[in-house]
């Protein structure tokens, strides 16, 4: 551990992490620095460092919707595993709940659904964090994030704590003006919801109907999710799929056979054959469709 002051200490900084061990897709090469945090303070205390060290960073959840290059992250990746959940009270008609941000959505959704919270229930097939799910406005089913949300607290770019209200986050949809770049907001470290009271087996209902869904319609191997937004008017998937696009391959990354908008790593992709995959369908989409496609997944470090 490395002592910065007080009594909060951030775990030891390792060097040469191989990032694909910590994305979804399973690629990426290593970053320089990498440390693992399990709670807020600790979260909290690496973007300090990195903000006062002037050291490149990138906050990772699950890493469920970025695309890290082959070449790595030249700077420093915080991987946070901050998890909580805590019911503050009745506020306003609902009641408030607090996650830190590295909680895992899914369980969160089961855990409120088990207390009879209704609201975040939709969460149950997204395989990321509830702080990612700010960043990109996360949704499914009909809901999405920014609909409960009332708050989240964050560092701002000096290091101080700050709480940022939903309106000021500009949610769009799978978009927010953090993912936009247009909020200077370093990392968020706790995010809360307000839900609403509803009988826990009505819940589980929607819950099982959810996972029923995905069962049937996701691929099982490793990806990113849905690579593209929906166009409007449409669905991306069903539009790549009418072009014929399913099954395309390109090295280890492919269109997967069972959902059009998903690109998967068939075991051995590289970061570099899923990009030039996305870059092969946006463009195959635009030849013969004169749709533009724009990317949902981020893609994030050094690319060979
Ligand atoms: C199989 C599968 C299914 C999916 N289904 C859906 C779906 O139905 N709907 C949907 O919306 N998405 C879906 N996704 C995409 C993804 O799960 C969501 O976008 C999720 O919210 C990303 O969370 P994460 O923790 O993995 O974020 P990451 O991928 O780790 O990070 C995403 C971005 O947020 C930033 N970030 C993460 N945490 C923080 C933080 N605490 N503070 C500041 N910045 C942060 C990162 O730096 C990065 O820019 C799916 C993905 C997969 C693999």
């Amino acid at each position: 551990m490395t002592r910065l002051g007080g009594d909060v200490r951030i775990p030891e900084i390792e060097t040469k992490v191989l990032l694909s061990k910590h994305t979804s897709v399973k690629v990426g090469g290593p970053a320089d620095l990498f440390t693992v945090v399990k709670n807020s303070a600790e979260l909290e205390q690496a973007v300090r460092r990195a903000l006062s060290e002037g050291w490149r960073y990138l906050i990772l959840g699950s890493g469920s919707n970025v695309v890290v290059g082959d070449g790595g992250y030249r700077g420093f990746v915080i991987k946070n595993i901050s998890r909580g959940l805590r019911v503050l009270g009745e506020k306003d008609g609902g009641v408030e709940i607090e996650l830190e941000s590295g909680t895992f959505l899914p369980t969160a959704a089961k855990k409120l659904a088990g207390q009879g919270l209704a609201g975040l229930e939709w969460g149950v097939g997204i395989p990321g964090t509830a702080g990612g799910a700010v960043v990109g406005n996360a949704g499914a089913y009909g809901g999405v994030t920014d609909e409960t949300l009332t708050e989240i607290d964050g560092l701002d770019p000096r290091g101080e704590v700050v709480t940022v209200a939903n309106e000021d986050l500009r949610f769009e949809y799978r978009s927010s003006s953090i993912k936009r770049g247009e909020l200077q907001l370093p990392v968020v470290l706790r995010v809360r919801h307000r839900l609403r009271r509803e009988e826990p087996d009505a819940i589980n209902a929607r819950i099982q109907n959810f996972l029923g869904e995905r069962k049937r319609k996701q691929p099982v191997e490793p990806s990113v999710g849905s690579t593209f937004k929906n166009p409007p008017g449409t669905h991306a998937g069903i539009l790549i799929e009418s072009l014929g696009l399913k099954g395309t391959r390109i090295g280890g990354a492919m269109v997967s056979p069972k959902h059009a908008n998903y690109i998967i790593n068939t075991g051995d992709a590289s970061a570099s054959d899923v990009r030039a995959l996305v870059d092969r369908v946006r463009e195959v989409v635009w030849e013969r469709a004169r749709v533009r496609l724009e990317t949902e997944i981020e893609f994030k470090g050094e690319w060979l």
